[in-house]
């Protein structure tokens, strides 16, 4: 049987400084020929398997337009695809929480390393509800707003036209298992409103590659057809409905 690779990415830059250097010491970014490379070269393992892959974009960052207009057209056997949370299929996005926080950092001159000083775990953190996030930093990071790189929805039109597909990564980024069911289910309805409206896939790539079999049941239930968790992330189930994507 034919194991098929199905890549995660979050930014792409072309020069080391084009993103804040938090996402190189986590591994978040790749620089644009070395994932065009890798790209072609699992296109053709693809076209001598008769297979395809997907190629999926977490997080909604801009950073995907910087891929040539016709790369996906010339390498069909890649289907291009980007997860955004609710809020990001709105006019005005906030920043999720990690992401003020890394630019946050940038501008103060900040490593990760610094953290521990500052009072903040990001460990902890990942396991808090978005709202939560946000108000910890907020009185944290006073009057940091800038304006959020994320795809706009004349983007994702664009995209689309290009044949990108685009599809949900939740209704919140956080670890969704911590929510009651009934609340869940709730949220996870509105996120497919979202993606009826935007004419998007009625797909689920969990945020932060968390799920177990209860969420993943639920999830079914109420219409997503597929959905996406991550091999590098331990916290997981078993179920079968979940296919498996590699960061890159
Ligand atoms: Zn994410």
């Amino acid at each position: 049987m034919i194991e098929l690779v199905s890549p995660c990415l979050h930014r792409i830059h072309l020069s080391e400084t084009d993103v804040p250097a938090s996402y190189h010491t986590l591994d978040m970014t790749i620089e644009l020929e070395a994932l065009l490379n890798r790209l072609r070269i699992l296109h053709n393992t693809n076209v001598r398997n008769g297979t395809t892959s997907y190629v999926t974009f977490d997080d909604g960052w801009r950073d995907v337009l910087l891929i040539p207009k016709g790369f996906f057209r010339q390498h069909s056997n890649l289907q291009p695809v980007v997860f955004l949370t609710d809020e990001q299929f709105t006019d005005r996005p906030r920043w999720m929480p990690l992401h003020t926080l890394y630019a946050w950092m940038e501008d103060q001159g900040h490593t990760l390393d610094d953290l521990p000083q500052l009072g903040i775990d990001r460990a902890t953190i990942k396991d808090w509800r978005e709202d939560e996030q946000h108000t910890f930093l907020l009185k944290r990071l006073p009057a940091f707003d800038e304006r959020p790189d994320y795809l706009s929805l004349q983007d994702l039109e664009i995209l689309t036209k290009r044949g990108w597909k685009v599809a949900s990564h939740g209704p919140e980024h956080s670890d969704l298992r911590t929510i009651p069911p009934d609340r869940l289910r709730t949220m996870l309805e509105e996120s497919l409103t979202y993606l009826h409206g935007f004419g998007a896939e009625l797909w689920l790539a969990w945020p932060e590659g968390r799920w177990n079999d209860e969420v993943v049941t639920l999830a079914h239930e109420v219409g997503f057809t597929k959905q996406f968790g991550l091999r590098e992330e331990p916290r997981r189930g078993t179920s079968s409905l979940v296919e498996m994507r590699t960061l890159w």
